[in-house]
């Protein structure tokens, strides 16, 4: 199921980066606190009572030069509005209530959706006392909070979470490929998945169910089971503005958290968009198989060179992903869609493949006896031996002496050396290193 989505709404200054960055921070399980090139200020995943959730601070959303601030602030919420699944309308509570303030309200109130009313910068029990006309609003949920301080934050989590959807994740069965179809508007998603489920050979599953038919479109190839993940908003155009960036990309994010393999696809004749960049990092991350689907290769005009020149530009743009498969369709002819389910299977089955631990350590002792590590202070680093502990991804622990010295480049070496030795095409590998000895 795709995350819940709760969004932060309300005029410039109440508070509501503060309140955003105050709940995506310390007391908060952070899921995904990593440096990296998701790590976008505008959303972040939380945990709160076991649930997981997306908050997305709307005020962050790149405001449109030609709007006016109402007009902004208007957008804002009506975004809020059509992607959100519960809403925190953030009011100053030291202020009162100002014209713009009932402005939002009216929009919300007509919205149907659930509204948390915050009202901010009640940083001591003193200034409760000024907050109460905030129930004119109309709202029946209303806290008072310090998003500075971060009174009343937890009463406002619980409030959250108590409204958030029951979405239980369906499981399928174990040997099911869940393929995520990722890319930015228009790059032929739709066009690809009706390509692949139209081929002769596809039975596109008739299960039984209820709320995961309306996302997910499983389908069985010769017997072997496969679901297009969070394909609702794909194949029937949903109503919301697709051009909307943030929210693409935040059904993306979680498509591919659920997903085995993703095809990324990529219209070839635009090229490749910092937005591609971000969502293949992100499934590299996450550790997820992946496959670039260069779509519309009909459009591109070409001769025997072409081919070779778009891979070096690929390879370059996405260095970080130089394992990821390169496929060249075209959803509209059909030129090598055939290839698309042979690639998510060989990439799935490298994704779950586990080397013996012999056949890893008759490698390490080449690997090092050719190329042996530096020596710290005068003392030599070593490894002594590794082993695979788990796969989809797989996950490599290496034993050393020094296992915090060991430079990202020698990762790096290893980490080609596995692929030159074992393939391990189309997917992420882990490496960590362990102290012994
Ligand atoms: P936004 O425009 O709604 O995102 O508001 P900001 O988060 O940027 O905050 C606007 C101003 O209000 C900043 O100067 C914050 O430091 C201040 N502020 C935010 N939350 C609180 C709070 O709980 N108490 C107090 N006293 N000030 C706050
Ligand atoms: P989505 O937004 O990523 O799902 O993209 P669509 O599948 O809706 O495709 C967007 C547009 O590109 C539509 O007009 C398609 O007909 C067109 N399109 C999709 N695949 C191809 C292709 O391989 N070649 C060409 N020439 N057009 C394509």
């Amino acid at each position: 199921m795709p995350r819940p989505i709760v969004a932060i709404v309300g005029r410039p200054n109440v508070g509501k980066s503060t309140l955003f960055n105050r709940l995506a921070g310390s007391r908060i399980a952070i899921i995904e606190d990593k440096p990296g090139v998701t790590r976008d200020r505008l959303y972040h995943t939380c945990e709160w009572s076991g649930k997981v959730f997306t908050i997305v601070d709307t005020g962050g959303l790149e405001p449109d030069s030609k709007d006016e601030l109402f007009q902004q602030m208007q957008r804002q919420t009506q975004v809020a509005i059509d992607t959100s699944d519960v809403i925190v309308f953030v009011v100053d509570g030291r202020e009162g209530i100002t014209p713009s303030d009932w402005q939002i309200a009216d929009m919300l109130r007509k919205s149907n959706k659930p509204v948390i009313l915050a009202c901010n910068k009640v940083d001591n029990n003193k200034l409760r006392e000024n907050s109460y006309e905030f129930y004119e609003l109309g709202f029946e949920d209303v806290y008072m909070i310090s998003a500075i301080n971060g009174l009343g934050t937890g009463d406002l989590l619980d409030a959250i979470v108590k409204y958030l959807p029951d979405r239980e994740e369906f499981v399928y069965e174990e040997d099911t490929i869940k393929v995520a179809v990722i890319g930015r508007p228009n790059a032929g998603k739709s066009s690809i998945i009706n390509r692949v489920l139209g081929e002769e050979r596809v039975i596109v599953s008739d299960m039984p169910g209820t709320t995961r038919d309306a996302i997910d479109t499983p389908f069985e190839v010769e017997g072997k089971k496969y679901v297009f993940i969070d394909t609702a908003g794909i194949r029937r155009k949903s109503r919301i503005d697709e051009s909307i960036e943030y929210y693409s990309v935040l059904r993306a994010l979680s498509a591919i958290e659920r997903a085995d393999v993703c095809l990324m696809v990529i219209d070839s004749y635009e090229g490749i968009a910092e937005q591609d960049a971000k969502i293949a990092g992100y499934a590299h991350e996450q550790g997820k198989g992946i496959i670039i689907v260069m779509n519309k290769w009909d459009k591109v005009e070409k001769n025997d060179r072409t081919m070779d020149e778009y891979k070096k530009i690929i390879r370059y743009r996405l260095d970080f992903i130089d394992y990821a498969p390169i496929l060249f369709v075209s959803a509209k002819t059909g030129q090598r869609v055939q290839r698309i389910i042979e690639t998510i299977d060989r990439v799935a089955a490298e994704r779950s493949k586990r080397l013996a631990t012999g056949v890893l350590n008759d490698m390490l002792n080449e690997v090092i006896a050719t190329n042996p590590l530096p020596s710290i202070k005068g003392k030599p680093i070593k490894i002594y031996y590794g082993t695979q502990v788990s796969i989809k991804p797989p996950t490599f622990v290496f034993f050393s002496n020094y296992p915090d010295e060991i430079h990202f480049s020698y990762t790096r070496f290893l980490e080609n050396q596995l692929r030159r030795l074992f393939g391990f095409e189309g997917t992420p590998l882990r490496i960590k290193f362990k102290k012994q000895g």
